[in-house]
């Protein structure tokens, strides 16, 4: 039989990179509502320019729409073959249902939040018959970062998982479910088996706080107007408005400079200077002594004790690393005398 003949096949390399970029993309459009996933943005004004000029917005590079389209898939495989069925072996029975459940308060829709919540937990009564009990939300994330967020005030640790407790509590709102705590279960991506289930009470005044938000965006939409700039170098540089917003993210040299003067307040002027002397006394200080210390590693071997004169090196390991600690002996030889004095007679 004669060989196929094949031609122009793909090669691996080819393939890899293909893929890479393979995860479909998010069209860039303006939302028709405030999302309940976004209320809890740091940036108001991103808020209003996700209504108004979404589809303006920089679009996701190809990592981070793989990471969702990623979370897409990894989580009804997390619900379905491990979450539910660890949840029916319990007592009392438990599982995830109403997958995907849109708000049943009117005030919802009358604010225009849009809201899905990932799922309620129902829960067997004494019957056995399943029952809407509470609200819960899943949320994927790498091994690194959920390693590090065990409790709800670790949630603070990036801005877009601080914004996780307000979605959930807006979804405990919106489906009426306020009574019991919310679940949001967060599942390492590297081992599905590994999740952290944080229980979020009810909070009534922060659901005001985020009802009141909404409202504010609602206004700003309709009237045009946008709410000021944050001006966070670390949130801004990030933002897919960045571009149009335009944010100020440097003092302007030809602002005028607020002028603290020793007449108005000596108080605060005396350590004001103080403060700033100190600081650019230590910043130069320590500057140097990175730099020596860079040297230094550049001719020691790592984990090897070295004396030189009256300095002695050492080291310890410090996570997957050395850290080295250099002792003066001779400042130890020069307290010797004084402590052996202090045993001795008077
Ligand atoms: S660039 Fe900064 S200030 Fe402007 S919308 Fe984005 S986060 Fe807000």
């Amino acid at each position: 039989m004669p060989a196929p003949d094949f031609v122009n096949v793909q090669s691996g390399e080819a393939a890899g990179k293909g893929i890479r970029g393979f995860a479909p993309k998010r069209a860039q459009e303006c939302h028709k509502s405030t999302y309940a996933s976004l209320l809890g943005d740091i940036c108001e004004r991103r808020l209003v320019y996700w209504r108004t000029r979404g589809h303006e917005a920089e679009p996701m590079g190809d990592g981070l729409s793989a990471l969702f389209e990623t979370a897409n898939l990894l989580t009804p495989v997390f619900v379905d073959r491990i979450f539910n069925a660890y949840g029916r072996l319990q007592i009392p029975a438990w599982q995830v249902l109403e997958q995907e459940r849109r708000p049943s308060d009117p005030l919802f829709v009358k604010l225009n939040i849009g809201l899905k919540v990932d799922g309620v937990r129902h829960v067997a009564d004494a019957s056995g018959r399943m029952r809407p009990y509470s609200v819960v939300e899943f949320k994927t994330m790498g091994g690194m970062m959920w390693s590090r967020i065990k409790t709800l005030d670790d949630l603070g640790l990036t801005h877009w998982t601080a914004r996780y407790r307000d979605q959930v509590l807006l979804g405990m709102l919106g489906c009426e479910l306020v009574d019991h705590s919310a679940w949001l279960v967060l599942i390492n991506r590297d081992c599905l088996y590994e999740c952290t289930i944080l229980e979020i009470p009810f909070d009534a005044d922060r659901c005001e706080t985020l009802l009141s938000r909404v409202q504010r965006v609602g206004v700003h939409v309709s009237s045009g107007t946008l709410p000021r700039q944050i001006d966070r170098p670390d949130i801004c540089q990030n933002c897919p408005f960045l571009a149009i917003c335009a944010p100020k993210l440097t003092a302007h040299p030809d602002e005028a400079p607020v002028i603290v003067r020793r007449a108005d307040d000596p108080g605060r002027f005396d350590e004001l200077q103080q403060m700033l002397s100190d600081h650019l006394l230590l910043e130069a200080e320590r500057k140097e002594a990175e730099s020596i210390k860079a040297r230094l590693r550049e001719q020691l071997v790592p984990g090897q004790r070295l004396v030189v004169g009256q300095y002695v090196v050492n080291w310890a390991v410090h996570g997957k690393g050395w850290r080295m600690t250099v002792e003066d002996t001779s400042m130890e030889a020069a307290r010797e005398p004084a402590a052996a004095g202090e045993g001795g007679p008077p």
